[in-house]
């Protein structure tokens, strides 16, 4: 899931927006940092992910896979949605002036998308949405991941048409992979599995790394966490994976995961230190405190 939830627009009340408001795998997000609509693609409407960040906003989060994609479903939930944004009132009706600009659709759910069993034929989904309105090459289809099903053939396979939907991957690097339990993220990683699945996103599709960052216990990471974080992208761009760069991020929203009252926001200023050392390897970074 993005671990920046920008505001979400209150829908006015009326029936036509209690559907919109109450569909089950498609909601829109206004963001106004990017200053436009995300139409946002939950398929984990069980709150269930294989990880379990201890920085996760999903509220109730359950260990688990998606559960079966009724992909029919989801198909009418985006052609009702998109034709409110391309063909209704929804801009005027609930976006503020300065937003009304549709700037991608998202898998960012409440859990892990490329669980779900039909995560290709969901992106055939928003690939046949996106010739239906006109939008191929107008907008970007972001996928929100940890990455850990990118040995999937299914898994590969969307990434793959995503690359022709002005895709984007945003793969969640938090730190430098370790052989063992990852704290951050609660799950055992395999140094060389990460790195491998790293690389067969950024071939596949854009991908940017998502990372993380906060102080735990009163502790900002150490300068061994660092460097080997930052090490470990050093290390990525002479193999030749192609990173698009890094989405950094503190701790704007509170945690809602039992570890919440252990983390705290990372200074802006330490932020911006450590944005500028990831760019001085030669990534862009894109930061969001
Ligand atoms: S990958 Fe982490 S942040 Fe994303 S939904 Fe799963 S537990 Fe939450």
């Amino acid at each position: 899931m993005t671990l920046e939830i920008p505001v979400i627009t209150p829908l006015r009340v009326d029936d036509h927006s209690r559907d919109i408001a109450g569909l089950t795998y498609v909601y829109p997000v206004v963001s106004r940092r990017a200053g436009g609509v995300s139409v946002g693609i939950n398929l984990n409407p069980n709150n269930a992910c294989n990880w379990r960040c201890v920085y996760c906003q999903v509220p109730d989060l359950q260990r688990g896979p998606a559960p079966d994609t009724l992909v029919s479903q989801l198909e009418s939930e985006l052609d009702l949605m998109l034709n409110d944004i391309v063909h209704g009132d929804f801009m005027q009706r609930a976006v503020p002036e300065g937003a009304r600009r549709l700037n991608d659709i998202a898998f960012s759910g409440n859990g892990e998308p490329t669980t779900s069993a039909q995560f290709l034929e969901c992106i055939d989904v928003v690939g046949r949405a996106l010739d239906r309105f006109v939008l191929r090459g107008q907008i970007k289809t972001v996928l929100i991941t940890n990455g850990s099903q990118l040995d999937k053939a299914n898994v590969q396979a969307g990434l793959q048409q995503m690359a022709t939907m002005q895709g984007e991957v945003w793969f969640k690097l938090d730190r430098a992979p370790q052989d063992g339990f990852e704290f951050v993220n609660q799950i055992k990683l395999n140094r060389q599995q990460v790195t491998r699945r790293l690389a067969t996103a950024a071939a596949l599709c854009p991908t940017w790394v998502q990372t993380c960052m906060f102080a735990l216990d009163g502790e900002l990471p150490d300068e061994a966490v660092l460097s080997a974080y930052v090490g470990f992208l050093a290390e990525q761009l002479a193999q030749g994976v192609p990173l698009q760069g890094v989405l950094l991020y503190g701790l704007a929203r509170p945690s809602l995961q039992i570890e919440a009252p252990r983390l705290a926001a990372a200074p802006t200023e330490w932020m911006q230190q450590l944005a500028a050392r990831i760019e001085a390897i030669g990534l862009p970074v894109k930061l969001s405190v």
